[in-house]
């Protein structure tokens, strides 16, 4: 018998794996997909470069924990990303900063000079209520026009009037001349990529992990004592309440026959073309070859849950799930889909690492449940089923 099925091996699940097996727990992972680190998956492409299968994944954070924590299974490159967005047939710093008000106007502005030009062109917002109010109240409606009118459309498919004030308010704008797109104090990328640090992660005798598995598929096959569930909450309840909405995006790769193709990571096309942004793996992964991968992103209404759509409709709908999920015994739901929220890679190894002290504090105070004693495995029901082994894996089932 296990001790915790967990579902999903990205960062949410394969945290809580990695934490549950040390504490002496035996845990299967499972991943519907056919490998594992979840959206950081990354992999070498034909011609041999690493490039990321879900979009460009750079780690940042503020947290001595978390930084220290993933520390343990990875060393690290410095990176500082850098944006650049196409506006007016110019490239410019995005963030807005000081030197890109000084590009895109041909001026000479120093930052007391340029928080005055912001202040100038600022509108009055009396209550800030959407993405748009965020922007035109800091920097007025021409540069929300240049630089997020058009991005928010094509990303959401949406008016930034239409969207919750958070997603704009994410992005900063600066009076200096700091050119980065974040400022956190950990700013790294793993230098062997993110899957081999999730490798290193599930590495562990207590762990077995089991791909191209849905949990619909082997819930009822398997003995287990607690669940922790990484995917879409409504999928779990069967969308009982109805469907969480999701922006999902399509990824373009091309590889190109010389060393580098743009002049930075990632550049943002606010205003042309279909996608929203090109990003040149080298620059985040450091790796050096005479070819070059780029992602290009279009944001699309199908396809794989991505981003939660911040509107208060849907956040009443997941409040409706998230008293069903509570009212549950021995389940945990953590990571982006379980609790409906876009979270940064850093983010969900926090509320991992967090849940698994709750578990730690419920399990001291002696509350562990049963919840299902199920008829145990004697020969697996799909024999296409891919039972991947890290080093250590045992290839026995019944061996619980
Ligand atoms: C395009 C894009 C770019 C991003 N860039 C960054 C970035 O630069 N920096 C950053 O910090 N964060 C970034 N993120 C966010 C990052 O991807 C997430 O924070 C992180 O992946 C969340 O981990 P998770 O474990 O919650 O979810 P996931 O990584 O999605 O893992 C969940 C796993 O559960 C599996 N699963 C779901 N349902 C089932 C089921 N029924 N049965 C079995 N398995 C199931 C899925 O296949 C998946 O592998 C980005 C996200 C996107 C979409």
């Amino acid at each position: 018998m296990f001790d915790y099925l967990i579902v999903g091996a990205g960062f949410a699940g394969s945290v809580l794996a990695e934490r549950l097996a040390q504490a002496d727990k035996k845990v299967l992972i499972i991943d519907k997909r056919n490998h594992i680190a979840g959206n950081a998956y990354d992999y070498y492409n034909k011609d041999g470069i690493l490039i990321h299968k879900y979009g460009p994944h750079i780690f940042h954070t503020n947290s001595k924990d978390v930084f220290e924590y993933l520390s343990k299974f990875t060393d690290w490159n410095h990176y500082q990303h850098k944006v650049l967005a196409s506006v007016d047939g110019q490239m410019v710093p995005m963030p807005i900063n000081l030197n890109t008000i000084n590009t895109l106007y041909g001026l000479n502005l120093n930052s007391d000079e340029v928080d005055h030009f912001f202040a100038s062109k600022a509108e009055k917002v009396s209550q800030v209520k959407t993405s748009e109010d965020v922007v035109v109240g800091k920097v007025g409606r021409e540069l929300y026009e240049k630089f997020f009118k058009g991005y928010t459309k094509k990303q959401w498919d949406l008016d930034p009037s239409e969207l919750d004030a958070s997603v704009t308010a994410r992005v900063p704008t600066r009076t200096n001349k700091d050119n980065r797109y974040f400022t956190d104090t950990y700013q790294v990328m793993p230098s062997e990529g993110y899957t081999k640090m999730f490798e290193k992660m599930l590495d562990h005798p207590n762990i077995k992990i089991m791909l191209n598995t849905s949990y619909q598929e082997i819930v009822d096959e398997i003995n287990f004592k607690k669940i922790i569930f990484t995917g879409p909450v409504d999928e779990y309840f069967n969308y009982c309440h109805g469907k969480l909405p999701y922006r999902s995006l399509e990824f373009k790769f091309e590889t190109h026959d010389k060393e580098t193709f743009q002049e930075t990571g990632t550049i943002n096309y606010p205003n042309d073309y279909a996608f929203t942004r090109i990003t040149e793996f080298k620059y985040l992964t450091h790796q050096k070859h005479h070819k070059t991968s780029l992602v290009y992103e279009y944001p699309k209404a199908e396809g794989d849950p991505y981003y939660p759509i911040p509107q208060p409709e849907n956040a009443a709908l997941y409040k409706k799930y998230k008293a069903k999920a509570e009212q549950l015994k021995n389940t945990y739901f953590v990571g982006r889909l379980a609790t409906y929220k876009y979270y940064n890679m850093d983010q969900v190894v926090a509320q991992a690492l967090s849940t698994f002290k709750k578990i730690q504090n419920e399990e001291s105070e002696n509350t562990t449940e049963v919840i299902a004693l199920k008829p145990a495995v004697t020969s697996f029901p799909n024999e296409e089923k891919v039972m991947v082994g890290i080093k250590g894996f045992a290839n026995n089932f019944n061996n619980k």
